[in-house]
């Protein structure tokens, strides 16, 4: 069961749209797998365009000094043609065309793994690899904030590290466990500087991971893989 979920805020900015790309795929790819997400997404897109309606409806009535009476009569008959406003809906070629839903596989180390909708007009850079970690950039062009999929063999883990910007760490099939418990497909693991952790994945798991800065390893030998660091960022 998912037990990890994005914030309030981060649920708000995003139907808001003020999210970046990286994170706002983050979020539709939690959504598909979490119908308690999905719910307040729903919620807050109908208050939203609730709002934005109101708004519109409302500007219509705003009449300057030199408008008539008549012609405010004529605005509220206008507003009020919702049979008129439906023929012009309906009359749009936009809402006819419905795209094929393509599933696209992708390979690590021979396991085929299908990616989320989200992800599917995204592109990624070739797949590089440490040890049993695996990694293919997305490649989204935020600047200092990087965008993979981590996968992780059966046995693997990522030395104890913590951050100086945060991290995101959405998990897509299989699960892995840190000092904080176990996560399963589906989580959203949102961390910042303050969290020092050591994920360790039994089974293996393929990851969602967004970050905004390297990972700092935090212990005696662990400092000299920092390579690692740059690799997982
Ligand atoms: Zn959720």
């Amino acid at each position: 069961m998912i037990n990890h979920h994005p914030k309030f805020e981060l649920i708000q900015s995003f139907v808001d749209g003020d999210l970046p790309a990286s994170l706002s795929a983050a979020i539709a790819i939690h959504a598909d797998m979490c119908p308690q997400c999905q719910q307040q997404i729903a919620e807050l897109t109908d208050q939203v365009a609730e709002v934005s309606f109101e708004e519109a409806f409302l500007d219509r009535f705003i009449v300057d000094e030199n408008q008539s009476i008549e012609s405010v009569g004529e605005l509220n008959a206008d507003a009020l043609d919702i049979e008129d406003m439906i023929a012009q809906i309906t009359l749009s070629d936009d809402i006819d065309k419905v795209e094929p839903v393509v599933e696209k596989t992708m390979l690590f180390n021979n396991k085929a793994y299908t990616l989320p909708s989200a992800l599917n007009n995204m592109s990624f850079g070739k797949t590089s690899h440490i040890g049993k970690l695996s990694r293919a950039r997305i490649q989204l062009n935020e600047n200092e904030i990087h965008t993979s999929l981590l996968q992780i063999e059966p046995g693997g883990s990522v030395p104890q590290h913590t951050h100086k910007g945060f991290e995101l760490t959405l998990l897509l099939d299989g699960s892995f466990s840190d000092e904080r418990g176990e996560y399963v497909k589906g989580d959203f693991i949102m961390l910042d500087g303050s969290h020092t952790h050591n994920p360790v994945s039994a089974q293996g798991c393929l990851c969602y991971t967004v970050a905004n800065d390297a990972l700092h390893f935090t212990q005696g030998i662990n400092k000299l893989l920092n390579p690692i660091g740059t690799f997982i960022y």
